[in-house]
């Protein structure tokens, strides 16, 4: 069986192209590109034969079909050779049974997909395989595509870097300077990616690299290249397989720029279609307060969208006011009948510290969605006995520069009181103090 699949803009079906073409808007009326797939074929399988491929090569060796995204290659980009993949064992990641957190939130079946346990430390990675793998699909059909470029919040930099390096194709990040970790900032860095810091927000380096690649006829990164979308969408397929193929009532995602719970959408629709499951869940986009422009849509039921100029929030890679994938986005939450919530900058810090105290790690955004949760908890939007998966975009450690001003109390500027700080005690190393410490902490006097 042979499977096809072509770029097709939103809104007008018959304008179609290549994937291999360099494009990522529709020539006839600028709308957003997306991947289509040749459904005929591949419901030519049924959806249980789908999901029994998928498990059968989940996790395992043969190259690519272990990585999570390429062990659904068939959904996700059937036009790259097997030996132009360039993949680094994407997903795979664990989806967290958080028990005692679910209990203090007071929802007893909450799970957390931590996609942020991944080569580079966030889900821009399961989007990137894709996109560098076209890219020296291309290269290696003789094709001139110098460089791949993108703008960042931090952690799509991170990804392209790695995925470049591995590929040995020259990549450029731009970044909005001191708005991205320390720890993001060094990745791209360390893969030796030219990167260039520059004076100005997250929108602001997105408009300018537009602007660069369209001239210098480079390749360009940003979710607006709906190729990352195909590997994002593998995070819906991958949580319902570890679901035991069961879908879950809610799943709530942090967004911003909103290629990611359009990938979700997009997953989900089609695992639908092909009978790959049988009912769809409701999405929960959280937003930043101080970065919601599509909340303050959604509380207009979407009739209007106003881009915004995102403030500072400690989701730093959140922090977008003009994000460049709001129609599909605003299509999926009216198909899966989606919830948009925000959260304060006190609200988000609170729930990641309450989420580390019941054992996870969690970066702020995926403080955004738990913070989102708790509201729609209270509010009795999202029921007690409802299954719940939240997804955790990055990992904590690329964030320490948050967690450690939390815990030593000092993001009062930021509206934020750390009412669940844990500070490190600093001792003489002698008995006498040390135990009184152990002892006061134990209640014992
Ligand atoms: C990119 C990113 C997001 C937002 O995803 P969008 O697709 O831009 O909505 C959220 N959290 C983290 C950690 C990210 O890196
Ligand atoms: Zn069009």
């Amino acid at each position: 069986m042979s499977y096809r699949s072509w770029f097709q803009c939103m809104h007008c079906a018959d304008e179609r192209y290549p994937l291999h073409e360099v494009i990522y808007q529709c020539r006839r009326c600028g709308g957003l590109l997306q991947v289509e797939h040749d459904l005929a074929a591949l419901s030519q399988r049924s959806g249980q034969a789908w999901r029994d491929l998928f498990d059968q090569r989940y996790m395992r060796t043969e190259y690519p079909y272990g990585s999570a995204v390429w062990g659904k290659k068939e959904m996700v980009c059937p036009a790259v050779e097997d030996h132009n993949v360039v993949s680094m064992y994407e997903g795979g990641s664990n989806l967290f049974w958080a028990e005692r957190l679910g209990q203090q939130l007071g929802v007893q079946d909450l799970w957390v997909k931590q996609c942020g346990n991944s080569h580079t430390g966030s889900f821009k990675d399961l989007g990137m395989t894709v996109l560098v793998s076209m890219v020296k699909q291309m290269r290696a059909d003789g094709q001139a595509v110098p460089a791949v470029a993108c703008a960042s919040t931090g952690d799509t930099s991170a990804a392209l870097a790695a995925y470049c390096a591995a590929a040995a194709i020259p990549a450029i990040v731009f970044l909005p300077k001191d708005k991205v970790s320390v720890a993001q900032l060094i990745q791209p860095i360390a893969n030796g990616a030219l990167t260039l810091s520059l004076r100005t927000d997250f929108d602001g380096c997105m408009k300018l690299i537009q602007e660069v690649c369209h001239r210098e006829g480079i390749y360009l990164a940003n979710s607006m290249n709906s190729l990352r979308i195909e590997g994002q969408k593998t995070v819906s397929i991958e949580l319902v397989q570890q679901c035991d193929w069961q879908v879950p009532d809610w799943v709530v995602i942090p967004g911003g720029n909103l290629g990611n719970v359009s990938a979700l959408g997009k997953g989900f629709a089609e695992m639908h279609a092909l009978g790959l499951i049988d009912r769809l869940p409701r999405l929960v986009v959280a937003q930043a307060q101080n970065a919601n422009p599509l909340y303050q849509s959604y509380l207009r039921d979407f009739s209007e969208f106003h881009p915004q100029v995102a403030r500072k929030t400690l989701a730093s890679a959140i922090q977008i006011g003009d994000p460049v994938s709001r129609d599909r986005a605003i299509r999926a939450l009216r198909q899966f009948h989606g919830v948009v919530e925000e959260a304060s900058e006190d609200e988000l810090a609170d729930a990641c510290a309450q989420a580390d105290r019941t054992g996870l790690f969690t970066c702020p955004h995926t403080g955004v969605a738990l913070a989102a949760l708790t509201k729609l908890v209270r509010r009795g939007v999202v029921g007690p006995t409802d299954k719940v998966v939240v997804v955790s975009t990055a990992h904590g450690l690329k964030f320490p520069e948050f967690k450690v001003r939390y815990h030593e109390d000092r993001l009062a500027e930021q509206g934020v009181t750390a009412r669940r700080r844990n500070e490190p005690l600093e001792l003489d190393a002698e008995l006498g103090p040390v135990r009184d410490a152990v002892r006061r902490a134990l209640d014992r006097g």
